[in-house]
């Protein structure tokens, strides 16, 4: 697509939920981030971009936290429920597009949609009805037949003739490398990324926030960040915020490089399969409402010995037959920072104005747009329509 038409699509549905500009802008103020995953980057990388004073202080290295075990679907799929945040999740799949423009090649992004089908009579009676739902959406996905599916993606298997749904526009990226190709870019913008450096207190005086105090001394700041992923309660609280998060690990079984034989997202019943860049497949075990049923794995979420890893590599066999041929390489688990409702926490909290709060589960697929509309609010004094359901207050 033409950048000029990503521009007019994106910003034409992105900016109408901007209400209540005032004139002050905050650009000069100097801006700590805590946490460099994917979506501390993003917003670093935002507001180096609009000219901000920026620097991001991680506690260990970049994407070290969920980012990194993450299986990176970019999607506004069945799960993302209801509209609103369906649609939050859709604008961000078009931020990608506008983020790949900006960024270039370094934005490791595989476009090319999901195939997601079940083996089961009702189960496939609800994803066509979800098909439909999401239609009346307007989100571009449709119901592929058996013919259809085999020309898309020969290298898979069905046991099953039934319809797949074939989300076109959906894609996925290599978290790790997104991230550093954030941090790049805000480097290149001006912005200063210190790790490792834990953020281990705010430093106030009487009018606000004055700094921060960390594993490599103080930092000045004028408004702090915390994109912290699961660490953000621990953060939040020293100043005197709760964010309330459940516990949701998840584990990937990854291979080393192979030939080539995936091109898109592979939503089968027994396994969620993709193939990075360089060719490793990546198998997650259970990932969000299309996850495995009747999976005995489930009794034990945190198990990441190389026999659970190859469990699930032999149950993802059976769909991409080459990875049997592939070799194992290990077993990760991953934490998603899970706000309890399900849904992101993101804004500066009412009760401390100078600290922004930036957590949520599918970061991955948020961050281009929450990056980009968190910049806004932080620099330019605003509430963005679109991120009022997700304030920290809706938790009491
Ligand atoms: C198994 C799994 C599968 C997933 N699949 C998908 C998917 O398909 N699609 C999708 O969109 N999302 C997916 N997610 C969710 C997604 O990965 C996360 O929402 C996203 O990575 C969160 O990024 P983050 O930057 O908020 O947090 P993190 O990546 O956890 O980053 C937080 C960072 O903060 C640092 N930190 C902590 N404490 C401090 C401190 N005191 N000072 C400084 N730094 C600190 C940590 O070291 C860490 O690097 C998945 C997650 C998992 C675990």
């Amino acid at each position: 697509m033409h950048r000029r038409q990503l521009l007019q699509l994106f910003g034409g549905l992105a900016l109408g939920g901007v209400s209540g500009l005032r004139a002050q802008s905050r650009s000069r103020r100097r801006i700590v981030v805590a946490g460099g995953g994917i979506i501390g980057a993003s917003i670093a990388y935002h507001l180096a971009q609009r000219g901000a004073a920026v620097r991001l202080l991680e506690k260990t290295e970049p994407a070290a936290g969920a980012t990194r075990n993450s299986f990176a679907w970019i999607n506004a799929g069945f799960s993302k429920r209801p509209r609103e945040y369906y649609r939050l999740n859709h604008l961000s799949m078009l931020a990608y597009r506008q983020l790949a423009v900006d960024v270039g090649d370094s934005l490791p992004v595989q476009w090319g949609g999901s195939l997601a089908w079940f083996d089961r009579a009702e189960a496939t009676a609800r994803l066509e009805r979800q098909v439909r739902a999401r239609q009346a959406w307007g989100y571009p996905v449709h119901l592929v037949d058996d013919e259809e599916f085999r020309r898309l993606e020969p290298g898979v298997v069905r046991n099953s003739a039934s319809p797949a749904a074939h989300a076109t526009e959906e894609g996925n990226v290599d978290p790790v490398a997104a991230t550093q190709a954030l941090l790049d870019g805000a480097r290149s913008a001006g912005a200063e990324i210190d790790y490792p450096c834990e953020v281990t207190g705010l430093d106030r005086s009487a009018g606000g926030l004055s700094g921060v105090r960390t594993t490599q001394g103080p930092f000045e700041a004028d408004a702090l960040v915390i994109a912290a992923g699961v660490a953000t309660p621990r953060l939040a609280a020293m100043a005197g915020l709760g964010v309330p998060l459940k516990e949701s690990p998840g584990l990937l079984a990854h291979t080393d490089p192979a030939d080539r034989s995936v091109g898109r997202v592979v939503l089968a019943p027994g396994a969620h399969v993709k193939q990075k860049h360089d060719g490793r497949f990546v198998v997650g075990a259970a990932l969000g409402d299309t996850a495995v049923a009747d999976n005995p794995d489930e009794a034990s979420p945190t198990d990441t010995s190389a026999e659970r890893g190859r469990r699930m590599l032999d149950a993802a066999a059976l769909v991409v037959p080459a990875i049997s041929g592939a070799t194992f390489d290990r077993v990760t688990l991953g934490f998603r920072p899970l706000p309890r409702d399900n849904y992101p926490v993101v804004g500066f909290a009412e009760r401390q104005p100078d600290v922004y709060l930036a957590v949520m589960h599918s970061g991955v697929t948020l961050a281009p747009l929450v990056g980009r509309l968190a910049a806004q609010e932080i620099l330019d004094d605003v509430r963005v329509d679109l991120l009022e359901p997700y304030r920290v207050e809706r938790f009491g």
